[in-house]
C-alpha cells in the first residue's frame, strides 16, 4: 500500500513534468510545401513535396454539371497545412489535366484537386526523404491528336534509350579510394555508352535509335523526376548506372538489379545509400522492410509496374556482357549477377528498367580500375552489348504485341 501510494505520487512527477516536455517536442504538423507538374502529350506527373510525411487518401470525383465542376481526382492529407504561396490555383491545360487547385478543406485537412480534360487512369504512390506523393496520369491529349499530322503520327518513332548516370551535383554518391566521386565515374561511363549506342546500334526493325540522358553535367536530379523524364520523353529503355560501395573493403564485383521487394540485408543497404535515405541512426530504418518502414511502402504501390519480366531479361544481357567484357583483362572481378531491389530511381517507370552497379569503388584494386579509360571502356563496352542482345531478343516480340 505504502508502495502503491509512493508509485502515484512518483507518476504525477514524471507525468507533470514529462507531457509538457513531450509537446514541445512533437513534431510540427506537415506541410504541402511544393507541387510541381511534368507534362507531355499523353502522360502527366505530379509531385506534391510535404514537409513531413502524411497520411493520404485518393479518389476520382464524376463531373458536376449543375455547379460547373469537371471531373477531378481529389487528394487528402491529414493533420496537414497549407503553405501560403501554394493557395493560388497551377494552370495546366496540356489536355489531360486543366488545372491544380489546394484548399484547407478543413482545420485538419489539405486537399489537392486535380481538374480533369480527360484521362485513361492514373496511380499515386509515395516516396520519401523528403517525403512527396507522386501521381501519374496516363490518358490521349486532344490537343495532340489535332496537331499532328497524320504522316507524321505513322513514320516509326524513334527507339529511345533513357542513360541514367547516377546521383550528381551536390549529390556525390559514393566516394571511392583515393576520393573517387561516384557520379564522376557513372557519368563517364554514360557518355562512352552513349556514343556507342549512337554510332553502332542497329535496329532490324529499321527504327532509328535515340540516346537521352537524365543529365549530361555534373547537376543534381531528383530520383523521381529522373522516371518521370523517362516516361515523358518515351523512353523503350531505362539503364541507371552506379558504382558500388561497401564497409568492407574486400567487397568486389558487378552486379545488376530489377526493382522489386526483397529480404536481402545488404541490397536493403544499398538501396537505402541509393535512394538517398538516412543511414542508421533513424530507428525506423532499422526495421528494413518491415511494414510501416519506408523500403515496404515504397514497394506496397508496385503493382502497376508490369515490366517485369522484360527488365530481368535486360538485366540479364547487361550482366552477362559486362562480365564478358572485364574478364578479358581482369578475370578476378567477381560476377554478382542479376538480382533485385527496391530502388527509387526504377519506381514508376513505364518501360524496362535497370540499375548497374559497375564495381565497387571502395575495394583497393577496383577503385583505382574505375579511375581508368580502359577498364570505363570495357564496362560501357559490355552494356552496349547486352542492349544490343536484348533488343535484338526482345524488340520482336515486344512489338508484335
Ligand atoms: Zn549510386
Amino acid at each position: 500500500m505504502v508502495g502503491g501510494v509512493f508509485r502515484w505520487g512518483l507518476w504525477t512527477v514524471l507525468l507533470a513534468s514529462v507531457v509538457p516536455f513531450a509537446s514541445a517536442l512533437s513534431p510540427p504538423r506537415p506541410a504541402l510545401e511544393e507541387i510541381r507538374h511534368t507534362s507531355v502529350p499523353d502522360y502527366t506527373r505530379v509531385i506534391i513535396t510535404l514537409s513531413a510525411q502524411a497520411e493520404y487518401n485518393h479518389f476520382r470525383v464524376a463531373a458536376n454539371r449543375a455547379h460547373d465542376r469537371p471531373p477531378r481526382i481529389v487528394i487528402d492529407f491529414s493533420s496537414t497545412r497549407i503553405a501560403p504561396r501554394l493557395r493560388a490555383p497551377i494552370p495546366v491545360d496540356d489536355g489531360l489535366l486543366k488545372r491544380i487547385r489546394t484548399g484547407q478543406f478543413s482545420p485538419t485537412t489539405a486537399r489537392v484537386v486535380l481538374d480533369l480534360e480527360q484521362i485513361e487512369s492514373y496511380t499515386a504512390f509515395p516516396l520519401y526523404s523528403p517525403y512527396r506523393l507522386i501521381i501519374d496520369v496516363k490518358g490521349k491529349s486532344k490537343k495532340t491528336e489535332v496537331d499532328q499530322p497524320p504522316e507524321q503520327a505513322q513514320a516509326p518513332q524513334p527507339y529511345r534509350i533513357m542513360i541514367d548516370p547516377g546521383h550528381g551535383g551536390r549529390d556525390p554518391g559514393a566516394i571511392g579510394v583515393g576520393g573517387l566521386k561516384e557520379k564522376t565515374v557513372v557519368l563517364a561511363i554514360s557518355k562512352r555508352l552513349g556514343k556507342k549506342l549512337e554510332s553502332r546500334l542497329k535496329l532490324e526493325s529499321r527504327r532509328s535509335v535515340k540516346v537521352l540522358y537524365t543529365r549530361e553535367r555534373d547537376v543534381f536530379i531528383p530520383l523521381p523526376e529522373r522516371t518521370a523524364k523517362a516516361n515523358a520523353m518515351k523512353a523503350d529503355l531505362f539503364i541507371s548506372i552506379h558504382a558500388n560501395a561497401s564497409e568492407n573493403p574486400h567487397l568486389q564485383g558487378v552486379e545488376t538489379y530489377y526493382l522489386n521487394n526483397t529480404n536481402d540485408r545488404a541490397t536493403e543497404r544499398l538501396a537505402r545509400r541509393e535512394n538517398g535515405l538516412t543511414p542508421p541512426g533513424l530507428a525506423s530504418l532499422e526495421n528494413g522492410m518491415a511494414p510501416g518502414s519506408d523500403l515496404y511502402f515504397i514497394l506496397s504501390d508496385l503493382h502497376h509496374t508490369g515490366n517485369e519480366p522484360e527488365s530481368i531479361a535486360l538485366a540479364r544481357a547487361l550482366q552477362t556482357s559486362m562480365m564478358t567484357q572485364v574478364a578479358k583483362r581482369h578475370s578476378k572481378v567477381r560476377n554478382l549477377g542479376v538480382k533485385k531491389g527496391p530502388f527509387y530511381v526504377l519506381v514508376g517507370a513505364h518501360m524496362p528498367c535497370v540499375l548497374a552497379e559497375v564495381s565497387f569503388l571502395t575495394h583497393r584494386v577496383q577503385g583505382k580500375l574505375l579511375r581508368s579509360s580502359t577498364y570505363r571502356e570495357a564496362i560501357a563496352e559490355g552494356l552496349f552489348q547486352g542492349i544490343a542482345r536484348f533488343i535484338k531478343e526482345e524488340l520482336p516480340r515486344m512489338e508484335s504485341l
